[in-house]
């Protein structure tokens, strides 16, 4: 079994304990990686800065196009890649592919917003001391980037970090997930294939804590993009000091059905928007507040249609729902069902585990105090709960500490926009699911769900400083 080598500067390097990567599913043995030691942050800081020097040398058009031949390469093995995925995160080959191809989307949205990098004229004798003056701003790269993501969508969510970054001029450390650091070595392959400068690109694989530690102690790294848990995130700028900093962290996502909906949508958006990956997605839906008058209804028909999806190996064509990252995960996401039947919630359908595998499970009446409700599950979980008035659903789903994501289902149109005003969240799906995501689209959290937003072009946003150039005429 072949064992990956950590990429350093354009060079592979061994370095650290081996470690094996197991198929969640049933624990069988994939691939080997190293576990790196702490001290490898350093070299491959020597190596970024001539990277980054590279890169920010390069025009907007020929930083563009290493990102199209990326894309170009990348997208001339997308079935291999999907099965690669697969491998890493248990998640079914369907979703696998669309993850891949979402990371074309990435790529394609990062290369095309490259070329479009500019600052603005600004209009400085509007103050006194501007009579006489022009000024202009232009954007520059922060420098040296590390990025560190996480094992739920380990590819898409890499490039959504590494493509802006490098866009924009930068460099990048890349620290994926222990569990799932696979599809990175193409990532890292591919951008030597473009022919990326050496260092622009590090891949770094081993344990967060250590390899962590050393990112925010590090004074030649200028900024840190994390994706991952609320604890890491917090620790993480707690202890940066005047790095950078962009939190893509939890949520446990809300969903109002109003009485006026359409119920079907609403039932097959939520199988896709609370089962898919087994729920192992930021923004899968959690806690869905139906209004009182339909809930029952909405209930059976969720019922029916999340029992009809095929459980199985991911490897297999026609599976639908499969393991969740690891058996200790899926364990504590059973234990979390038990600490919500236990005070007083019913159980629908699911709520058993085989190995790392949990089936789409359904609670109703699930009090505010249980976990699947007070926490992210970041399981195949969904609360469903009555409401009478929409302000008090609108409360509800407020009343949580994360505010990524939130829906509405609803086809009055002034209902809609009113409680997507007043929904406290980075963005609220109005007839969808929460987790709707196109890659091209500002994507963020207030609250615990984080700080910045990701999407290229705003990513770019925050993996810039603004310069600004003032002179007289
Ligand atoms: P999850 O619960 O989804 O695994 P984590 O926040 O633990 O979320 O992991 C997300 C990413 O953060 C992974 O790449 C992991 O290795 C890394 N990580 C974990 N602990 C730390 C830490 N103390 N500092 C930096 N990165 C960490």
């Amino acid at each position: 079994m072949e064992t990956h080598p950590l990429y350093i500067g354009g060079e592979t390097l061994s370095a650290g304990t081996v470690r094996t990567i197991p198929l969640p599913f049933d624990g069988s043995p994939v691939a080997k990686v190293h576990d790196a030691p702490a001290d490898v942050i350093d070299r491959a800081v020597t190596a970024a800065v001539e990277g980054q020097k590279a890169m920010a040398a390069m025009t907007n058009a020929e930083r563009s196009d290493l990102l199209f031949r990326l894309h170009a390469i990348l997208s001339s093995e997308v079935a291999n890649l999907g099965t690669l995925i697969a491998k890493e995160t248990g998640k079914p080959l369907r979703e696998a592919r669309m993850e891949a191809d979402r990371g074309m989307q990435t790529l394609l949205n990062a290369a095309i917003e490259a070329r479009q990098l500019h600052g603005e004229v600004i209009p400085i004798d509007g103050a006194p001391v501007g009579a006489g003056r022009m000024a202009m701003t232009v954007r520059e790269p922060v420098g040296i980037i590390a990025a560190i993501t996480p094992f739920n969508v380990p590819f898409n969510l890499a490039l959504h970090k590494i493509g802006p970054a490098l866009a924009a001029g930068n460099a990048v450390i890349h620290k994926p997930a222990e569990q799932t650091p696979l599809s990175a070595f193409r990532i890292a392959e591919g951008l030597r294939q473009a022919g990326a400068p050496a260092g622009a690109y590090n891949l770094i694989t081993g344990e967060g804590k250590p390899l962590g530690e050393a990112i925010v102690a590090h004074p030649g790294i200028q900024m840190i993009t994390f994706t991952g848990s609320v604890a890491v995130g917090k620790w993480l700028r707690a202890n940066c000091g005047l790095k950078k900093i962009t939190l893509e962290l939890g949520n446990a996502s809300g969903v109002i059905i109003e009485p006026d909906a359409d119920l079907d949508l609403a039932v097959a958006r939520t199988v896709a928007g609370g089962f898919a990956n087994s729920g192992q997605v930021c923004i899968s839906i959690q806690r869905i507040y139906a209004h009182e008058s339909i809930a029952a209804k909405f209930t059976e028909a969720l019922k029916a249609a999340v029992e009809k999806l095929r459980i199985g190996h991911p490897l297999e064509e026609a599976t639908e729902h499969s393991s969740l990252i690891s058996e200790s995960a899926a364990k504590r996401v059973e234990s979390w069902v038990q600490d919500s039947l236990a005070k007083g919630a019913r159980l629908v359908t699911g709520g058993t585990r085989d190995y790392a595998t949990i089936p789409p499970t359904v609670l109703e009446n699930v009090p505010d105090t249980a976990k699947t409700m007070s926490s992210e599950i970041f399981g195949p979980v969904v609360n469903v709960n009555t409401y009478r008035d929409i302000d008090d659903a609108i409360a509800k789903v407020n009343n949580t500490p994360y505010g990524l994501q939130a829906a509405v289902f609803t086809r009055d149109f002034e209902r809609a926009f009113r409680a997507a005003r007043k929904l406290k969240v980075g963005g609220v799906i109005l007839n969808d699911t929460p987790s709707f995501r196109a890659d091209l689209m500002p994507y963020g959290g207030i609250k615990e769900s984080g700080i910045g937003r990701e999407g290229p072009r705003y990513a770019i946003e925050e993996m810039t400083d603004t310069k600004v150039i003032v002179w007289k005429v």
